[in-house]
């Protein structure tokens, strides 16, 4: 089965780019260049450097031996959280920098929610010396004072949005509005794999980096390429996507996706968008959608910010209807309690988000010789002020 997104930017009846026609031209030119780009050696030479020297990448794969005694199998974790900025992000946003300069951009613009993707961009922008706009809901500005200080310090402008609920949604459409007004010099950089085509397309390819050390360093540690189970957490979807790229066709390895179900899938406060989600058009494209009975967007929840996500990317709703990935989900008593457990294991303080995925280390019956691949996706500085509320709690 093929699981690429074909020529009109469809993965099966998911995806698309259902975008305002002003901003078609911006559109048509990434989805014209993009492969080119990326195809052209310049440009993977470049990458590749700044990959190693400036992201610290290949980011270990690391075997816990704590961890695979407890669950009497084989646990390894892809050091995500050891990566520049603390996450995979910064692979897309030293990717699309590159990609935006080859189009002769010079100015970038984002939106953020919790501000990871902001500073992953405001990072690179300062790396290039290009101009920052960052668009924030107001009340996300006031949430998240210490990616905002960040944002700023490296040099980029954060704008907060007043309209709507002011928070990621509202931040969207203040950035595509931009977009639209500044076609010519700017490129809006997409944090995940969301968005009209080629954004999904494009973000998977460049975070696909993180499979494709997998593949490697698991032949070092256990002589083969393949693992039994790649489990990755899903906001939009990006990190899941690049730890599962290079495995899509490969039936024998397990690729299970973790989604935040807050507090309960069946709470009314929760993010496990394929549970509760149907077929809807959300930032541009046609994909899985926690929405009402009018189609209004439902708001979601999870205890970590950068699972809070009503939707997911549109090759993420192909690989759930085709049964490829296997889509579970965590609470928040459930990621907080594997976040207290890594520490305590491994003295690694995971992302909250990461610990989704951590959790569901519980949830499988695993076999003594499976080995089994974490995408710890980011490190937990950013959540320590959440994490010391449940100390008491957890340990
Ligand atoms: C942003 C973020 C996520 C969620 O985004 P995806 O696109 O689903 O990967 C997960 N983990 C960390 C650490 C993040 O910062």
């Amino acid at each position: 089965m093929n699981f690429n997104v074909d020529e009109s930017g469809f993965y099966g009846e998911f995806g698309g780019a259902f975008i305002p026609e002003m901003m078609y031209p911006n559109i048509k030119e990434l989805r014209e260049q993009y492969l080119k780009i990326l195809a052209d050696k310049s440009f993977q030479d470049e990458l590749r450097l700044l990959l190693k020297d400036y992201a610290g990448r290949p980011t270990p794969l690391y075997r816990s031996a704590r961890l695979s005694g407890l669950y009497n199998t084989n646990i390894f974790l892809k050091r995500e959280d050891l990566a520049h900025t603390g996450a995979h992000k910064i692979n897309n946003t030293i990717g699309q920098i590159l990609i935006a300069q080859r189009l002769g951009k010079t100015r970038i613009i984002a939106e953020t929610g919790a501000g990871q993707h902001g500073v992953a961009t405001a990072t690179v922008c300062a790396l290039k010396g290009l101009k920052c706009v960052v668009y924030m809901g107001k009340l996300d500005v006031e949430r998240q004072q210490p990616n905002v200080l960040r944002m700023k310090m490296l040099g980029a402008e954060v704008v907060p949005v007043y309209s709507g609920n002011m928070t990621l949604k509202d931040a969207t459409n203040e950035a595509i509005r931009d977009w639209i007004n500044n076609p010519v010099d700017t490129h809006y950089i997409i944090g995940s794999v969301v968005g009209p085509h080629p954004y999904p397309d494009m973000v998977t390819r460049l975070q696909a980096v993180i499979s494709e050390e997998m593949k490697w360093q698991l032949k070092e540690h256990t002589g083969k390429e393949e693992p039994d189970y790649i489990i990755a957490c899903v906001g939009g979807g990006s990190n899941a996507a690049g730890s599962f790229y290079h495995y899509l066709d490969k039936p024998k390895v397990k690729l299970i996706a973790v989604e935040a179900s807050g507090k309960g899938v069946d709470s009314g406060e929760s993010a496990a968008t394929m549970v509760l989600g149907r077929p809807g058009v959300l930032h541009g494209s046609r994909t899985m959608l926690m929405q009402d009975e009018d189609g209004q967007v439902i708001e979601p929840y999870s205890i970590s910010a950068g699972l809070d996500y009503p939707g997911i990317g549109p090759m993420h709703s192909f690989l759930f209807k085709t049964g490829r990935v296997i889509f579970d989900h965590a609470t928040d008593d459930e990621a907080l309690k594997a976040a207290f457990q890594l520490t305590r294991t491994d003295g690694i303080i995971p992302a909250l988000e990461s610990a989704h995925a951590l959790a569901l280390l519980n949830k499988i019956k695993f076999k003594p010789d499976d080995v089994v691949v974490v995408n710890l996706s980011g490190r937990g500085d950013k959540d320590l002020a959440t994490y010391m509320k449940y100390l008491d709690s957890f340990i």
